[in-house]
């Protein structure tokens, strides 16, 4: 894609769709995660830094800024888990990548799909470097927004075809079931999380509560088990209790926010833990026996976001889903801004 220089391409909600449904979801998330993988390669040639969060009773709004040198990212994302009472999005997100070159942005995008994607995408990445090979069952607690997603990016990687739904809210696990029919699934859903998490080779909690939850106890977690721990992502927003952190070997993105903000904020700040893109670099060992506890510790980085939108702005070359936003001022002659307002007035 080739801008103009006053114009920046725009994917909206709609565009998003038209995207999504044009590649084909499975398609989508697994060429996703491999830009996912790619960036977490080089992960030592990213700027990171902890996401800067404005916290408040309801929930958070966070910035997600990074750049590899060439190119820049940022996120905007919120989260507020009551927000589904009066018909909003608990998570919804929009964001930008800009040429480092010039500082110009080549691309503002909604993310509220992408995200729901892209962690769907880092779910499926972090569990096929963790989880036990032939793990084909997985119990998703929590079948809100996220759930489908984070379903479908397990099957295109892993093979995953068996769910276990399970919500406080059964209209939720309802949906989810109904979303997902057709698509290969043997699914059941459960009246409790001990119903959902027997037998399962993967458990993802995908809850959304603005406290620190216990939505898996020590109890249910049984050898070689991998768990996908993707709603606890704030200070005090957490969804496993204690005793699983102490038993399993836990993986997080970049420690100094998974510290701030995952489940590991429970743990002592010196608790070991290892880093994903070290497993996937072949650094760091990943799971080392069957009969492991693995965690992924997910709270979400912003070079998860870089690669969703580095993905969609190469998607966007054979499938032109955008429109041209007027954003940047162009006066015929740069310096010449204000003779632009006074030519316009005229
Ligand atoms: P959502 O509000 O659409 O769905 C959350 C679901 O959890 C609801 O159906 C709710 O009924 C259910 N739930 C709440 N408490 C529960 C409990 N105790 N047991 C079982 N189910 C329970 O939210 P969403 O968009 O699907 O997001 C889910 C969570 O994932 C949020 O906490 C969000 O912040 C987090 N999230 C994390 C990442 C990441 O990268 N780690 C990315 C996106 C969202």
């Amino acid at each position: 894609m080739t801008p103009k220089l006053n114009v920046v391409p725009f994917v909206s909600v709609d565009h998003m769709m038209k995207l999504v449904l044009q590649v084909g979801v499975e398609r989508f998330l697994t060429e996703l995660s491999a830009y996912v993988e790619e960036d977490f390669r080089r992960w030592e040639s990213f700027d990171k830094v902890a996401r800067v969060a404005a916290h408040s009773d309801e929930g958070v709004i966070e910035l997600m800024p990074t750049s590899d040198g060439a190119a820049y990212a940022f996120k905007y994302v919120n989260g507020h888990p009551k927000n589904t009472r009066d018909g909003r999005q608990t998570v919804t997100a929009f964001g930008v990548l800009a040429d480092v070159a010039n500082g110009y942005p080549v691309l503002l995008t909604e993310m509220t799909i992408l995200t729901a994607l892209r962690t769907a995408a880092t779910s499926a990445v972090a569990a096929r470097h963790l989880a036990r090979p032939d793990s084909r069952t997985m119990a998703i607690i929590g079948n809100g927004a996220q759930a489908e997603f984070q379903a479908i990016a397990m099957k295109a990687l892993l093979g995953v075809d068996r769910l276990r739904l399970h919500d406080i809210d059964l209209a939720a696990s309802a949906k989810c079931a109904r979303n997902l029919e057709g698509l290969g699934f043997d699914i059941r859903i459960c009246a409790s999380t001990a119903e959902a998490v027997e037998g399962a080779d993967i458990v993802t909690t995908v809850t959304a509560d603005k406290q620190n939850a216990t939505i898996l106890t020590d109890n249910l977690v049984g050898a070689g088990l991998h768990i996908n721990a993707v709603g606890g992502d704030c200070p005090g927003k957490t969804e496993l209790h204690a005793d699983i952190l102490r038993r399993a070997a836990i993986f997080v993105e970049y420690p100094p926010q998974t510290r701030i903000e995952g489940e590991i904020q429970q743990l002592a700040p010196d608790h070991p833990v290892s880093e994903l893109w070290q497993v996937i670099d072949g650094r760091t060992p990943g799971r080392r026996d069957a009969a492991q506890i693995t965690l992924f510790d997910s709270v979400g980085f912003a070079t998860e976001d870089f690669s969703a939108l580095r993905y969609v702005s190469d998607k966007l070359v054979e499938a032109p889903f955008f429109e041209e936003l007027d954003l940047l001022a162009d006066p015929d002659e740069p310096r010449d801004l204000f003779g632009m307002l006074l030519r316009a007035a005229a």
